[in-house]
């Protein structure tokens, strides 16, 4: 029987509602034969479900546990400060490392973004500029939920002091996907233009919008230093921020490929799948991933041959698996399903992520009641890799069939680097989406 998991939050949103979640853990506990309690909680100013597992016998100490222990991500809210968009100018002006070009630019970034100082963002977590959390960000930031003002429930930056927020934006800047923004130290439009272009904003008029406010930007950072002006530590060069590792192993082995598909691919799953898990790695670091692909070496036993690439993938440290397959049936099955084990909650939060973001990028139906979602108990079709590792969550996707010529033709159009931009924000979403949770375990 799988371990019993720890209680956690998932913060709520309109694609994870409360009746989601209950759904979810019911069927988990009725799949494990545990008793669940899901109940609904405010994490950090948001709605969120609780949801504690339990053996049944023990059902009762658990609901006393959940009375006894306030679920709370227990982020102290600092001292919202009138002044802090005051300290923020004076600290900005004496700020030494960034042109003044490139002062205005960003000035008039936060002046849009904050709404001058006065945004919930801003006065709560001194976060100016919207920076959503990335792994990246650790040691400057810590995440906290939020609503953003496109009604996005997303992760954010909350920073400890003003010096921390400029620091930490340019760290961002630094670390992020704008190679090049340096090249504009001296031009504060090109760099705007640049890191828009780079997906800073998704919006078109973002550049409009922010270069109309340089006049303004300008005006505060000449007005006159006041006498306590606060000193503000250079942004650290060296903190790359801890990227979370994900193995890519690909489904099949160089002599059984695996199934085949119909044109217009025509191709194997592990020929086809390669040129997945290449992109997959030459895009891992814009979404705060450190990926790596594993191959399956053909050996003597199919269980002989998992297990080995799978000790690679422990090896490696490894903190999550995607293992890329396609199915393949008669010509009219359809739809992308991603697998998971039983009694890994965390797997099939993962599986979930992916399944949505296979769809939004195939646009083909989520098999398995519109879920997208297989639970594989152990010993079915799929387990040998799923029951792998303990602790690290695994999944296989299967994001269309091969034998329909309808799903091929769709995918050959879309191309191999659209999956696997989909996996890996599948991942990213998890990936965020589990920091709250792994913080608000009762333990
Ligand atoms: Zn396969």
């Amino acid at each position: 029987m799988p371990e019993l998991p720890k209680p956690m939050t998932w913060i709520l949103s309109p694609s994870r509602t409360f009746a989601n979640v209950e759904q979810l853990a019911r069927a988990e506990a009725a799949a494990n034969g545990w008793a669940v309690k899901v109940e609904p909680v405010v994490v950090d100013g948001q709605d969120a479900a609780l949801v504690i597992f339990s053996k049944k016998a023990v059902a009762e100490s658990a609901n006393l546990a959940l009375e006894a222990s306030p679920p709370s991500l227990a982020v102290a809210t600092p001292p919202s400060s009138a002044s802090a968009w005051e300290d923020l100018l004076r600290a900005y002006q004496g700020y030494p490392d960034v042109s003044t070009d490139l002062k205005v630019a960003s000035l008039a970034q936060w002046i849009l973004e904050s709404g001058r100082g006065t945004s919930v963002l801003a006065r709560d977590h001194l976060n100016f500029a919207g920076l959503k959390f990335r792994a990246r960000m650790s040691g400057h930031a810590e995440p906290v939920d939020y609503r953003g003002s496109d009604g996005d429930l997303a992760t954010y930056c909350k920073f400890s002091s003003v010096g921390a927020f400029i620091a930490g934006y340019w760290h961002f800047i630094e670390s992020g996907p704008y190679d090049g923004w340096k090249t504009y130290r001296n031009d504060g439009a090109g760099y705007i233009r640049h890191i828009a272009k780079q997906g800073y904003a998704p919006s078109a008029d973002y550049p409009a919008k922010v270069l109309a406010l340089f006049g303004e930007a300008a005006k505060l950072l000449s007005a006159p230093p006041s006498p306590e002006a606060s000193g503000v530590a250079a942004p650290a060069s060296d903190a790359t921020g801890s990227l979370l590792r994900l193995a890519i192993v690909v489904g099949h082995n160089k002599s059984a490929k695996g199934a085949g598909s119909v044109p217009p691919i025509s191709r194997f799953e592990y020929d086809f799948n390669s040129i997945v898990a290449a992109e997959m790695t030459e895009e891992s670091g814009h979404y705060n991933l450190q990926a790596k692909v594993f191959f399956r070496e053909p050996g003597s036993s199919y269980t002989a041959e998992i297990a080995k690439a799978y000790q690679a993938v422990a090896s490696w440290g490894a903190q999550c698996v995607v293992e890329l397959h396609f199915n393949s049936a008669g010509a009219t099955a359809s739809g992308s399903e991603v697998l998971c084990r039983q009694g890994s909650p965390d797997a099939r939060a993962l599986a979930s992520n992916v399944a949505e973001e296979i769809q939004a990028a195939l646009g083909l139906g989520l098999r398995h009641n519109g879920t997208g979602v297989k639970i594989v108990g152990s010993g079915e079709r799929g387990a040998g890799s799923l029951y792998a590792l303990d602790g690290v969550p695994i999944v296989i996707v299967e994001p269309f069939f091969g034998s329909n010529p309808a799903e091929c033709l769709k995918v050959a159009t879309l191309g191999e680097q659209v999956l696997a931009l989909a996996y890996l924000r599948g991942v990213r979403d998890w990936a965020v989406s589990r920091i709250p949770a792994a913080e608000a375990a009762i333990s």
